[in-house]
């Protein structure tokens, strides 16, 4: 080999050297950019599983939340507040409407008289009886002993559903010895339906069930005007 030779054969172990360090560093750099892309691919579902979880739990935290501003503790129906806001929907429907008032008699007597426990009792006696008589209509507690139902029945079969209630607390026969109507728990009920048309149409509504509600008390009790 001359000196030449000699020179090529060194400069092409050093070219073939460096090929192969460059060729090392690219499959390294490549290894390691897999192991970023791997390692930032668990960590961004990691991630998001735990916003679903986070999603979930808020969402459930709402619908407790919401549960408790509209129902109401002792009876488990919707409260007043509830009606309220369901009014403002309702007004928009422009549709026919039924509004019922009921409210238990001489409750005050059974109260002095059992005790206000077994008031609460009674109350979610009652309560219970108008749900399942309503049940595809919403029933509210309006307060204390009164509540009301907001429907869209027929006249005829909110009619007959108002005479199932009657007739079912009656046979639940809640003793009331100190009710100045029956031996038992009664209620009276008021009961207004309207075509809702204008945004006044639906107090208007209220007022003619609350006065109806007024009427059956007037004159005895233990009925309903319609
Ligand atoms: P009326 O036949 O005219 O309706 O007479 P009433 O005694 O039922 O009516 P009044 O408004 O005089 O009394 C309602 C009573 O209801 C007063 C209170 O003792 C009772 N009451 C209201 N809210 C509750 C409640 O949450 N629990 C219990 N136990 N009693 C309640
Ligand atoms: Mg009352
Ligand atoms: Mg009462």
């Amino acid at each position: 080999m001359n000196k030449n030779e000699e020179y090529q054969a060194y400069t092409d172990s050093i070219v073939a050297k460096m090929n192969n360090t460059i060729k090392e560093k690219e499959v390294l750099r490549t290894k390691t950019g897999a192991i970023i892309l791997f390692v930032t691919t668990i960590i961004s579902i990691g991630g998001l599983i735990s916003s679903i979880r986070k999603n979930k739990k808020i969402n459930i935290l709402n619908l407790q939340l919401k549960e408790l501003n509209t129902i109401d503790p002792l009876t488990n129906l919707y409260n007043r507040r509830y009606l309220n806001e369901k009014f403002e929907s309702i007004r928009k429907d422009k549709k026919e409407v039924s509004f019922i008032m009921i409210d238990i008699d001489y409750f005050k007597l059974y109260n002095d008289n059992y005790g206000h426990i077994n008031g609460d009792k009674a109350l979610i006696e009652v309560s219970k009886i108008i749900k399942s008589v309503f049940k595809d209509d919403m029933v509210f507690r309006y307060g204390g002993e009164e509540f009301s139902v907001i429907s869209y029945k027929t006249k005829e079969e909110l009619i007959k559903d108002v005479e199932k209630l009657r007739a079912e607390i009656y046979n639940k026969n809640i003793k009331h010895e100190y009710s100045k109507v029956s031996d038992r728990i009664t209620l009276s009920m008021g009961l207004a339906s309207s075509k809702l048309s204008s945004d006044d149409d639906l107090i208007k509504l209220n007022k003619i069930a609350d006065k109806n509600l007024y009427k059956s008390k007037e004159q005895g009790r233990n009925r309903y005007t319609y």
